[in-house]
């Protein structure tokens, strides 16, 4: 009866699933903090209630990480279920922003006119799309990428844009989604068909959300052609392989494969690849449960024991940095000594944002672009909020003629 007031369809298949496979072994309760908390994913799809503005709050504390999948013996997916219930809390209205503003801010410059910059040369098919993140941190390393990329791919484009996942995350479902696809349709109607990311976040928005462009990480091309030359220098680490890209076993290996050419030994942590755990970052928890979100870090600094972390998304790096050495794979492409020492500069807010517009101005010049644009769609809704703000203007300055005038009116012919 509590679930009569759902919104969605798919989340209520998603209850009905969990609720009808899950036969509470508690594999996932022993990895996870927050499934300690709240119950087996059986017990909390049979007593979620949306009209409960708890229940609607709590999937927020999932880091939507998906170690809960990768372990279940039955096969289900109580990670998607959460996202679904962030879904349902959006649709349900609630206001969880203030928490989130950050990261929503972050996300709307990625994408706005300033930041944002698209270039493909003639007969462009291929672009490379760094994310916000490389190309605020690491802005120089994007160039040499870029430019290691066009050895092998001449008519390389790029993109600088954000892929919105932090609005997946979120359960901003309407918004990724205008969003994503505004941004795949510009691309296709321009001869674009593959798609190059350094980032994993990006490149499970582009997997799961592109009918038809072809995404592949950096890494796997430069597995397959070569790295950017630089010394090498013998050492042992350890790898973080995202969450984000826990199914990619592909990924996995081009990784270890790259790690390897540069003469690295490779001491693998217990949980690694499809087993990997979150970093902390995931599903943006810290912003509403920073123990949940430190307590994965803690795990991840306790596996890696005296190894250096070696991580490929920028997000990761930044958050286990906190709690252990550690070092983003891109780094020891270009700067391995640097990199191996815990030398290597990183650019940290508000550089970051200079950075990338040093970066969109060193592509303006250095892209002989066929078809450019700098990025002027904001979202479907925020397009039509947009639409009509210069109309409540107006009405807000007649309204306020109005009263002036009549207090005028009013005082003059006061006795
Ligand atoms: S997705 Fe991660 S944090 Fe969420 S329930 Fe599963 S294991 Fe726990
Ligand atoms: S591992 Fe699977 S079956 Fe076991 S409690 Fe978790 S969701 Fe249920
Ligand atoms: S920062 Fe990395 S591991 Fe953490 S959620 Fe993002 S992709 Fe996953």
């Amino acid at each position: 009866m509590r679930h009569r007031h759902i919104k969605r369809q798919t989340l209520l298949d998603s209850l009905q699933r969990k609720s009808e496979k899950c036969i509470e072994c508690g594999l996932c309760r022993k990895e996870c903090k927050f499934l300690q908390q709240y119950g087996t994913p059986k017990q909390i799809a049979d007593s979620f209630d949306p009209s409960s503005s708890k229940d609607l709050k709590m999937p927020f504390e999932c880091s939507l990480c998906g170690l809960c999948r990768a372990v279940c013996p039955v096969k289900i997916n109580p990670a998607a279920m959460f996202l679904e219930m962030r879904r349902e809390a959006i649709a349900q209205g609630v206001q969880l922003f203030p928490d989130y503003s950050i990261i929503l801010n972050y996300e709307k410059r990625g994408t706005s006119k300033r930041y944002s910059y698209y270039a493909l040369p003639e007969n462009c098919d291929t672009v490379f799309f760094p994310g916000c993140t490389l190309a605020g941190t690491r802005h120089d390393k994007v160039k040499g990428i870029y430019e290691h990329l066009r050895k092998t791919i001449p008519q390389l484009g790029i993109v600088l844009d954000c892929c919105t996942k932090p609005s997946h995350d979120l359960g901003r479902e309407s918004h990724l989604h205008s969003m994503f696809h505004e941004m795949e349709n510009f691309l296709q109607r321009h001869g674009v068909k593959k798609i190059l990311v350094a980032c994993p976040s990006c490149y499970r928005v582009f997997k799961d959300y592109s009918e038809d462009l072809r995404v592949k990480t950096v890494y796997e091309h430069f597995a397959e052609t070569s790295l950017p030359p630089s010394s090498n220098i013998p050492a042992t680490i350890t790898i973080h392989d995202p969450c984000s890209t826990r199914d990619e076993q592909q990924i996995h290996a081009a990784i270890r494969q790259l790690a390897e050419s540069k003469l690295l030994t490779i001491d693998e942590m217990k949980y690694v690849g499809t087993k990997t755990l979150c970093c902390g970052e995931g599903g943006t928890v810290g912003c509403v449960n920073p123990d949940y979100s430190a307590n994965w870090g803690i795990r991840r600094k306790e596996a890696a024991g005296k190894s250096r972390i070696i991580t490929y998304c920028a997000g990761c790096a930044n958050i286990l940095g906190f709690v252990h050495p550690t070092s983003h794979i891109i780094d020891l492409f270009f700067d391995p000594q640097a990199a191996l020492a815990g030398k290597t500069k990183i650019a940290k807010t508000p550089w970051t944002y200079l950075n990338r517009l040093l970066l969109k101005s060193y592509f303006k010049k250095r892209i002989d672009a066929a078809v450019s644009r700098e990025r002027t769609f904001c979202g479907e809704n925020t397009n039509k909020v947009a639409a009509f703000k210069p109309v409540v203007i107006l009405f807000t300055l007649i309204a306020f003629i109005i009263v002036a005038l009549i207090i005028a009116v009013r005082m003059s012919i006061a006795p």
